[in-house]
């Protein structure tokens, strides 16, 4: 019987390696993902890999000599099409069957696809794995025409790389603003306005009806017949949580895997960790899916220490981040449940915080360009910091006074 078998080989099945290894796990470990890569980070694929500044090398998480020396088998471009929990077996794509003693899920997330007429069309991509990402770079070519679909992150990092390409960006949104799921109308109003400085047509208000084209794409069609020509579209609407092989083995799941405070499954012999689970978080006091890369590193030291018979809670604040043009947003917390918002800095001069309050508590914070801040108003929100806001807004009070 194998020890530990791991499926689906991103960040969060590598961080679980190398936490178990760190911690003097010694037996042997089995890997195995769908890609035909060895697990790397998605973020540069929408940022610096797309606009060629990384190349591959620096996506990667580890090289092969880490996993050889570790003890470590990879089957890469394998699935795991089932789980016989009785049994304890999973059925791969390769024909193989193989049992493990423990199971951990790393599953991840997929890009949302959408079903309107031409979408099969060429030159319409999506953007979740490093050949898509190298796909959409095949298509960067300097003054034709680009059509991005959703102005969520995705959508607006691969905007900014396609200005720097120097190609002619259109942007269309259902919603009446930018990034309208994650963050305040201030921040949306502050990347619109940078995205527009910067030549981006930005429609919003637009649902998409088609794509037009013989063999390639030739034009988008909104509802109510406006027509935008492209050479290229790249699709940015969302994604799923990969739990299909999970659910099929009769495992909880809604809208995720679910998983206790320790990434265990309702079976002794299954944990999971990353995008593809729905866990609960005990600073926000409810369950949540999360597509982070903090998440999906924490949970996997969490299924690690697990593993290790050394359990601890995952207790974490969700942060995360978005790369445009010269700017950078992190946010930590979660907002939208505020009743106040504080602003520290300027809006102008391109560094600034945003604070959340609820009935006078600290709750999330937006950065732009403003790191030092950002990390501790990290510390300050996982304090649930009771605060007035003449005290935040006070760029002469040096917030980390402010720590207990
Ligand atoms: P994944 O990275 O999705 O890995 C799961 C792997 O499992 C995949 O390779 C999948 O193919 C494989 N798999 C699934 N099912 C099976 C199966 N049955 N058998 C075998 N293998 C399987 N987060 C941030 O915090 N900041 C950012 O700036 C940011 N930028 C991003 C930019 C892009 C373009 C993308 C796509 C994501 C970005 N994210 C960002 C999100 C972040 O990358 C994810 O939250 C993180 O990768 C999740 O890691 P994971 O290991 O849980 O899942």
């Amino acid at each position: 019987m194998n020890d530990l078998v791991i499926v689906g080989a991103g960040q969060s099945a590598a961080q679980c390696i190398m936490t178990l290894k760190r911690n003097g796990f010694e037996k042997p470990i089995i890997l195995i993902g769908e890609e035909n890569h060895l697990p790397y980070q998605r973020p540069p694929l929408s940022k610096d890999f797309l606009s060629e500044e990384v190349g591959l090398e620096r996506v990667y998480m580890k090289s092969q000599d880490f996993y050889d020396q570790n003890n470590v088998t990879v089957n890469k471009s394998t699935s795991v099409l089932t789980i016989e929990r009785e049994d304890k077996t999973i059925s791969l794509s390769d024909g193989k069957i193989l049992s493990y003693q423990n199971l951990v899920l790393a599953t991840g997330s997929r890009v949302r696809r959408l079903k309107v007429k031409g979408s099969d069309l060429n030159n319409i991509h999506y953007l979740r794995t490093i050949d898509n990402s190298d796909a959409i770079k095949e298509g960067f070519k300097r003054d034709k025409k680009i059509v991005i679909i959703g102005a969520g992150y995705i959508g607006l990092e691969v905007a900014a790389v396609a200005v720097k390409k120097r190609m002619k960006v259109t942007v269309i949104e259902m919603a009446n603003r930018v990034m309208n799921r994650t963050v305040d109308p201030i921040i949306s109003g502050h990347f619109d306005e940078l995205h527009r400085e910067n030549g981006v047509e930005i429609i919003l208000n637009s649902t998409l009806e088609k794509f037009e084209g013989e063999k390639d794409v030739e034009a988008v069609v909104c509802k109510g017949g406006a027509k935008i020509e492209a050479d290229l579209v790249v699709v940015g609407v969302g994604i799923q949580p990969n739990q299909e092989v999970a659910e099929s083995a009769g495992l909880k799941c809604s809208n995720g895997i679910l998983v206790d405070e320790f990434c265990r499954t309702e079976d002794p012999h299954i944990f999971a960790c990353g995008d593809c689970t729905n866990h609960p978080n005990f600073h926000l006091n409810k369950n949540i899916r999360l597509e982070s890369v903090h998440n999906a590193l924490e949970q996997a030291k969490t299924v690690a220490l697990s593993l290790l018979g050394k359990p601890e809670k995952y207790d974490q604040v969700p942060w995360f981040w978005s790369d445009q043009y010269d700017q950078r947003l992190q946010i930590v917390g979660i907002s939208g449940d505020h009743d106040e918002i504080v602003t520290r800095g300027s809006l102008k001069s391109g560094s600034f915080m945003l604070f959340y309050l609820k009935e006078g508590e600290l709750i999330a914070a937006d950065s732009i360009n403003n790191p030092k801040d950002f990390l501790i108003s990290k510390k300050l929100v996982a304090n649930k910091l009771k605060i007035s806001s003449d005290v935040l807004s006070d760029q002469s009070v040096d917030l980390k006074e402010l720590i207990k």
